[in-house]
């Protein structure tokens, strides 16, 4: 009896840690919607149209051939190179298709890289705000996840002394994030730099989730951390799902240090194996294609980021002006007790979905997110009426 309850106490304390992380308000917020007609979803983190058609038919035609099989653990090998040219190309890098691990979206890519790094006990630099399955994967590897402040006043952009400030023996990683979700921050080369520098003189990895590198404004320009970090301290997060509407297809990938790479391909193994072959080809596709679809797909972010602050910037309540991704925060002032309160009642009482801001740590507690994946018009209506409800 006294083994059974103890061996049940592991599973328990999973399912304990995972309630007690800051997803659930934005759960509860989805479960809320659906229950409701006629909502207009801002909340959703994906892009609203579908994946372009020369990839599906690829896809198919790929599985139609034999694509339908296990392939090694670290991805087909065409897939590898042409993500490494990719990368050669965008960074000037000489990064070797031994290095990209084609993982189940990007997701597969960043629990990959903090299991590869972390031991348990460790302490990782996780931004605040931040995605929060930043802290979920941290806290499964067993290690301690730690907030750096990002702050609206700054465009959310991270100030590199209070990393290094954060910086003790047991801090094995920084987690960076640009283009942000949620913050819609894009990094300048300086502050890129400096971090990379960061973990040149403290011996700690950098782990950076680039998986929004194309959706970028304003004439600006994704830098990567590949490109200003030692390349035996910097694992690279990137992907199809946002650049080419593919978020069902589930494939991501991870750059890692060449010292890296033989882990990160074994740790694909006992969780997924590999990434689905179909989702592979479609890849291959996707990066042998016209890039056309990416660009229009920025175009389109970028139009609604300028309705988001066409409606919402004279208020004074858009936190900073984003430059990338597809979301922006908005402070709710004193108008309601909390985040997922407001949200609940923008909900009920204006039948738009938003995602409270204490999902994505401390420092949101007081502004919800909103996505611009919804077309134009129902965006302005949604739009406007968090503006009434702010009034
Ligand atoms: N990183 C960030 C910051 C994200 O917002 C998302 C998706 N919402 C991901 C990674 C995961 O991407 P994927 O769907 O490719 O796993």
């Amino acid at each position: 009896m006294i083994a059974l309850s103890s061996k049940l106490a592991g599973p328990k304390e999973l399912s304990r840690r995972a309630d007690a992380m800051p997803r659930s308000a934005i759960r509860e917020i989805m479960a809320l919607a659906a229950t409701r007609p006629d909502v207009i979803h801002l909340e959703v983190g994906e892009p609203d149209f579908c994946t372009p058609e020369h990839i599906i038919t690829a896809a198919f035609q790929a599985t139609r051939a034999g694509a339908t099989k296990y392939t090694a653990n670290a991805g087909r090998q065409k897939l590898r190179e042409q993500i490494a040219a990719r990368v050669n190309e965008r960074t000037q890098q000489p990064v070797e298709a031994e290095q990209v691990i084609v993982t189940v979206g990007a997701i597969g890519a960043l629990y990959t890289a903090l299991m590869a790094v972390l031991d348990p006990g460790d302490e990782v630099l996780i931004p605040d705000p931040g995605w929060p399955n930043y802290e979920a994967i941290t806290v499964l590897a067993g290690a301690r996840p730690i907030r750096y402040p990002l702050s609206a006043k700054n465009g959310f952009v991270p100030d590199p002394t209070d990393i290094a400030s954060l910086i003790r023996a047991r801090t094995k990683a920084i987690l960076l994030n640009s283009p942000g979700n949620p913050t819609g921050a894009v990094f300048p080369a300086e502050i890129v730099t400096a971090i990379g520098a960061l973990a040149e003189h403290t011996g700690v990895h950098i782990v950076s989730d680039e998986i929004y590198e194309d959706i970028v404004f304003d004439n600006r320009r994704h830098v990567s951390f590949l490109k200003h970090t030692p390349p035996d301290r910097v694992f690279v997060i990137g992907g199809a799902s946002k650049s080419y509407a593919m978020t069902g297809w589930r494939l991501g990938w991870l750059i890692c240090p060449t010292g890296a790479s033989a882990l990160a391909s074994k740790l694909q193994e006992p969780v997924v194996s590999c990434a689905p072959s179909p989702s592979q080809a479609a890849a291959e596709a996707a990066l042998a294609g016209t890039q056309a679809v990416v660009e229009k797909g920025r175009r389109l972010f970028e139009r609604r980021r300028d309705v988001f602050l066409d409606v919402l910037g004279p208020t004074g309540a858009v936190a900073a002006r984003p430059s990338g991704a597809f979301y922006g925060l908005v402070h709710i002032g004193d108008k309601a007790e909390s985040s997922l309160a407001f949200a609940k009642r923008l909900l009920l009482e204006g039948g738009v979905a938003v995602v409270p801001g204490d999902t994505f740590g401390l420092s949101t507690a007081r502004m919800v997110r909103l996505a611009f994946t919804i077309d134009e018009t129902d965006l302005r209506t949604g739009f406007e009426r968090l503006r009434a409800m702010l009034d």
